[in-house]
């Protein structure tokens, strides 16, 4: 045996270890709290669609569990971020600044606006924006004028920062918080991944002007698909739920509408599975936090590798475990993720970045090397809560 396969044989024993008997997805919903009660009530009252009382709650619930003063409930994540980058102020012929390691529901939301996404590195102790390597960027690249960020090379206004707090782990926003002020940007956080997760000890999502996140299958809870926007300011949430549901006028019976808006709500029945599944959340955050603990155990007399750990300024919802392999190892990551998935253990190289896709390999850009770099070294591993308790 050579060394080259030790490694990835080492790897996989580790996995079935934790993982158990194969198929093994990385990432599966689970419904064992009120999801079938709620929704039987949805059906039995037949309020399935735009009206009912299940996301009003799960509004008030999402507030109340992120701290946010306000939540808007959408159809999906990608909808959140759309309507929050329009509400921050983003149009056509702007840019917005945006990690190239992050999905591309992100990068897609700025290009609904008619902006233009400007790509921005990552580094790897949080996986999230290199703040300091943004700022030496921004001051070199970017001028003051009428009190806005101008790129110097495009002449267009650079008017948000859209960090993503990568796999649940939140990244540095006090950092992003100040580069915001002293370049007169938006801060809109992409925490699409990330509920659950704080950053000292404050809910990721609900520091920047708005936040969002995502309800999609694989999220660490699911309303089949959903999102919603975390909004402190009064103003701004009253206008978010306005433009997400036709820009109706509130009347006994009347259509009118008095701008453009989206039918971005979120049905009552996929609201009502939400309020279930919030309801379990805190007991699927423990579960996730002892999956990090027991892949930990079962990796550490590995070598060449290393299992990716909360950052020291926050708590991680641990939404998708990634293995990250030494830079001298960065080769296996191929025969790593053959060999994993031939087993049945599911695994993923993480999202091709942003500027090799087409739609935007002309997008403006930072040096991008850190989240290249990471690219070449990172497999997710199964996720799933139920991972996390010990397996009969
Ligand atoms: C899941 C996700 C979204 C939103 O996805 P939807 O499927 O539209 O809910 C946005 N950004 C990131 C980084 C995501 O992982």
């Amino acid at each position: 045996m050579n060394k080259a396969s030790f490694l990835v044989d080492s790897v996989l024993a580790a996995l079935r270890e934790v993982a158990g008997t194969a198929p093994v997805p990385l990432h599966a919903p689970e419904f064992q709290g009120n999801e079938w009660n709620y929704l039987t009530e949805c059906l039995d009252t037949t309020f399935v669609s735009s009206v009912g009382k299940f996301v009003d709650r799960f509004e008030a619930d999402l507030a109340s569990f992120t701290g946010a003063r306000h939540a808007v409930a959408t159809v999906n994540g990608t909808a959140a971020l759309h309507v929050a980058l329009l509400l921050a102020g983003v149009q056509a012929g702007d840019e917005v600044l945006v990690p190239t390691l992050t999905f591309i529901a992100t990068t897609n939301a700025v290009c609904y606006c008619g902006a233009v996404p400007h790509l921005v590195d990552s580094e790897p102790q949080t996986l999230g924006v290199d703040v300091a390597r943004l700022r030496e960027y921004l001051s070199a690249n970017t001028e003051e004028k009428n009190g806005h960020c101008v790129n110097k090379a495009t002449g267009r206004v650079i008017r948000a920062l859209l960090p993503m707090h990568t796999f649940g782990h939140p990244g540095d926003i006090d950092g992003m918080l100040k580069l915001a002020v002293d370049f007169k940007l938006a801060l809109i956080e992409d925490a699409a991944e990330s509920l659950g997760s704080l950053y000292h000890g404050r809910h990721t999502g609900t520091l920047g002007l708005i936040g969002t996140l995502s309800f999609n299958g694989n999220k660490t809870i699911t309303t089949g698909g959903g999102g919603a926007l975390l909004i402190n300011d009064g103003e701004l949430a009253r206008r978010a739920k306005h433009i997400t549901t036709t820009a109706k006028l509130p009347h006994a019976w009347e259509y009118r509408h008095d701008e453009v808006g989206f039918n971005y709500r979120l049905p009552n029945i996929n609201a009502a599975l939400g309020c279930a599944q919030l309801e379990r959340l805190p007991q699927l955050l423990v579960d996730k936090r002892k999956l990090y603990e027991r892949y930990r155990e079962a990796l550490k007399g590995v070598a060449g590798v290393s299992l990716f750990a909360e950052p020291p300024h926050g708590t991680s919802n641990y939404w998708l475990q990634a293995l990250v392999l030494d830079r001298a190892q960065a080769a296996q990551r191929d025969a790593l993720l053959a060999a994993t998935n031939a087993a049945g253990i599911m695994t993923r190289p993480v999202w091709t970045l942003m500027h090799r896709l087409a739609p935007f390999v002309a997008a403006p850009r930072m040096d991008l090397s850190c989240a290249e770099d990471l690219e070449r070294r990172i497999i997710n591993i199964p996720s799933s809560a139920v991972l996390g308790r010990e397996l009969a």
